[in-house]
């Protein structure tokens, strides 16, 4: 029995705290080694007390006084950009939890690879950023790259290690959020609260703006197609209201294979934990003849053009992706602080991908290069 050490980038956000649930649950496959956050020192301390890892990182430096004053015993702590590095390469650690959101967990991913450890990947941002740089990367190094995303989770389960020629396409379901049968003229007037209601999963604010715009299914489609090797064109979109069918594939025979389940991350963060094998938690079984139904339907391509923008930037390939994934998250940061309307999310982005000049076979300079350039294309535009 494997028992995985594990370093938590993300430590004190919603799926960070959804990890910690998991490895106290299963304390004799899981230990964490390591935990990051950004400046949230109390909760770090706090799980910290908990769980008793060897090494913390504060990202921002000012808070490490609070930090070791609310610690209970000494661990190892590291601050600023490069600690997140040093934490993610920690001697002795064996599996890096990326759940930072934004891009931020690409150079501590990189280096964790580049130290032999697998990954286990909730920032979908870096995937669509530098999907094939992680997993050129990782193959070369021999690494394992773990999905935790619900979907890609989901997918990695139905295809059990079958590849390309065998699949006929990866079908991503999308609650299609709190917006779904909303009539296009009324997303004009939409607000942030009601944009920050989720039908039926709870999670960190960007991802759940992400849910009501769908850039999350854009983000995810070019995640999968970067993850499981598979050209955009077979990848997918349906929407599914219940969120209990996390994902399907569908195969050349015909056959579709799904995954189901609650909708809370512990599922899949456990699954990427313990792979290849399963073990028994306390999470809510779900029981099939309470479900009443199961609702499949197109999605609304064009009052969420979203899903169009991901297709061609992910088709393009190049730094494209990283352009839709920066633009989106500064016209996120944007409608969040109440500068912009929910639609002028989708303007902002194609405005972004339309001035932007794509690169053939971007190295990682380009393409961190590409994402500052979207980021002040918008805030310029916004200005
Ligand atoms: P949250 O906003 O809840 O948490 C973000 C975490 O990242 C916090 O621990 C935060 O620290 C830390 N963080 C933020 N910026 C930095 C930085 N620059 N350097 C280091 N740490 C940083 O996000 P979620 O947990 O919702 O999402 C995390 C990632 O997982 C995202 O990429 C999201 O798309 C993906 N994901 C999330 C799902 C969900 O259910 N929530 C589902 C599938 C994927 P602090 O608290 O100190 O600010």
């Amino acid at each position: 029995m494997r028992k995985r050490k594990v370093i938590l980038l993300g430590a004190t956000g919603s799926i960070g705290t959804s990890t910690v649930k998991v490895a106290e649950t299963i304390p004799d496959r899981m230990e964490i080694a390591g935990m990051a956050a950004y400046r949230n020192a109390g909760k770090l301390a706090e799980t910290a007390n908990r769980l008793r890892p060897e090494a913390l990182c504060l990202v921002d430096p000012s808070g490490a006084g609070k930090l070791r004053s609310a610690l209970k015993y000494n661990p190892l702590i590291f601050t600023g950009e490069e600690g997140l590095i040093d934490i993610a390469t920690l001697p002795g650690a064996d599996l890096v939890l990326v759940a930072i959101s934004g891009t931020a967990g690409l150079r501590p991913a990189l280096a964790a690879i580049d130290c032999g450890k697998d990954l286990a990947i909730a920032s979908k941002e870096i995937l669509v950023m530098a999907g094939e740089t992680v997993m050129n990367r990782a193959r070369k190094k021999g690494v394992l790259i773990l999905p935790v995303d619900s979907e890609h989770n989901a997918i990695f389960q139905c295809l059990e290690g079958k590849k390309g020629h065998q699949i006929s396409s990866l079908i991503l379901t999308a609650s299609g959020g709190p917006f779904r049968q909303l009539p296009v003229e009324k997303l004009q007037n939409v607000t942030k609260s009601d944009a920050l209601k989720h039908p039926t999963w709870k999670m960190g604010q960007k991802i759940t703006i992400d849910s009501a715009t769908l850039f999350n299914k854009g983000l995810e489609m070019i995640e999968a197609s970067r993850l499981f090797d598979v050209p955009m064109g077979k990848v997918q979109v349906v929407i599914h209201p219940q969120s209990l069918v996390h994902s399907m594939v569908e195969f050349v025979d015909g056959s579709i294979l799904a995954q189901l389940s609650h909708s809370d991350m512990c599922f899949p963060i456990q699954y990427a934990v313990t792979w290849p094998e399963r073990v028994p938690n306390s999470l809510q079984p779900l029981r099939l003849a309470e479900i009443r139904q199961l609702e499949f339907e197109e999605p609304r391509y064009d009052a969420f053009p979203a899903l169009h923008l991901a297709r061609t930037a992910g088709e393009a390939g190049g730094v494209l992706p990283a352009v839709l994934n920066a633009a989106n998250e500064e016209a996120v940061q944007a409608f969040l602080d109440d500068r912009i309307r929910f639609p002028e999310i989708w303007r902002l982005v194609r405005n972004a991908m339309e001035h932007q000049t794509n690169l053939a076979e971007p190295d990682l300079d380009d393409i961190v290069r590409a994402d500052c350039e979207a980021r002040e294309f918008v805030r310029r535009a916004l200005a």
